[in-house]
């Protein structure tokens, strides 16, 4: 048993002041004010002191961290999972970006294995394949050779229970909503992105079940008056749920705030889209098959063009995601958590079980300083990180 006394316990929707939370194994069994929670005897209790209590962070795209790749290497899944809870990361889908489809379904059987023994860490969920079905025109730093057309032979075997979770692709390829409407049969979630699509064409993958929109205004057409594209689609249409990455950098900060006032957090969905270089000192890293140099901010591909040209992924952590998107736009705190608790695991099909702290829950937890930083991450259940 685990035991959490005197926080203060932000669930999306619900404030405790002086609230515990109570866990026995995995799950959580009761959250209350202080008094309504009995400790049980033998428990371990964690004083939080008056710190904030939030529901573990939920990444729907991670790359890789800590110099480990997962398109590369998708064995690393795990290891890296490991250091997740860090950033207040409890859950992920490591995401595999164009590649051999051997490398996708490589990634799949690691995640299906379960968990290592002795495993703690932030649970990877299933995989986000980005790619291969994207538009050569906006491939951003996805290698050409691999694009594809859409073919349901290649994903025959790709269904959520065989650890195929989201699906990033570009809705105006042909056969491209053919394939959306089996897949979503077979519970995966499928992302429009990498995309060349008009209004049109993005709401027709709408339309097969298309309900996600990965990094919005990014590998994807300007949004203008006339000719609205994918973002002005994902912004219209009230089925999307959008992903966005809160750095500053792939968007300009003002943008932030309007997508947060156009969304709202039960629309908007931060993500990291972190690489190999998060967590680790600035330099050269991988990102699948190339390089990628990475500044103090930023991650862009050594492709042999002027330094600058193409981002490549990000070095955003989760819980810096959520600073800035308190600070830019003033939200409380838990509208801001929903767009990285509930949001996301309602995407998924996960809103019964993660993203509250709630009796029957996964005992995903973060414990919050006043200033937004990660003090102890539960995850399952178990202490995952402390800060030093
Ligand atoms: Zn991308």
């Amino acid at each position: 048993m685990l035991h959490i006394v005197n926080a203060t316990i932000h669930s999306p929707g619900r404030v405790i002041s002086r609230g515990s939370v109570a866990a026995d194994g995995s799950r959580i069994v009761a959250v209350g004010p202080a008094g309504e929670v009995p400790v049980a005897s033998g428990a371990t209790v964690i004083n939080a002191a008056g710190s904030i209590l939030v529901p573990g962070f939920i990444d729907l795209q991670l790359n890789g961290a800590f110099g480990d790749d997962f398109t590369a290497n998708p064995e690393t899944i795990w290891r890296v999972a490991e250091g997740l809870p860090r950033y207040g990361v409890t859950a992920f889908l490591p995401t595999i970006i164009t590649s051999p489809l051997e490398q996708v379904e490589a990634a799949m059987r690691v995640v299906a294995g379960g968990r290592p023994k002795a495993f703690r860490g932030a649970l990877p969920l299933g995989v986000h394949a980005e790619g291969p079905f994207l538009n050569p025109k906006k491939k951003g730093a996805h290698n050409p050779r691999h694009l594809r057309l859409p073919a349901a032979a290649d994903t025959a075997g790709w269904s959520a229970d065989a650890g195929m979770r989201l699906l990033t692709m570009a809705p105006e390829l042909p056969g491209a909503l053919d394939v959306i409407r089996t897949l979503v049969a077979r519970g995966v979630v499928v992302s429009t992105g990498h995309s060349m699509a008009t209004f049109e064409e993005a709401v027709a993958g709408f339309d097969a079940g298309a309900r996600y929109g990965t990094h919005l205004f990014n590998a994807m057409p300007s949004l203008g008056h006339r000719d609205l594209g994918l973002p002005g689609a994902l912004l219209a249409d009230g089925r999307m749920t959008v992903g966005f990455i809160a750095d500053g950098i792939h968007t300009h900060r003002a943008i932030v705030d309007l997508v947060w006032r156009m969304l709202g957090p039960k629309r908007l969905n931060l993500v990291t889209d972190a690489m190999a270089a998060l967590g680790m000192p600035a330099g050269r890293h991988r990102l699948g098959e190339y390089d990628v140099i990475v500044d103090a901010t930023s991650c862009r591909l050594d492709d042999g063009t002027p330094a600058g040209s193409v981002l490549a992924g990000s070095i955003l952590e989760m819980d810096q995601a959520l600073r800035n998107l308190v600070e830019i736009t003033g939200c409380p705190l838990g509208e801001a958590l929903e767009t990285m608790t509930t949001t996301p695991a309602k995407l998924l099909g996960l809103d019964g079980e993660r993203g509250r702290i709630a009796p029957g829950f996964v005992a995903d937890m973060v414990l919050l300083s006043p200033d937004l930083r990660v003090q102890t991450t539960i995850a399952s259940g178990e202490i995952a990180y402390t800060a030093v």
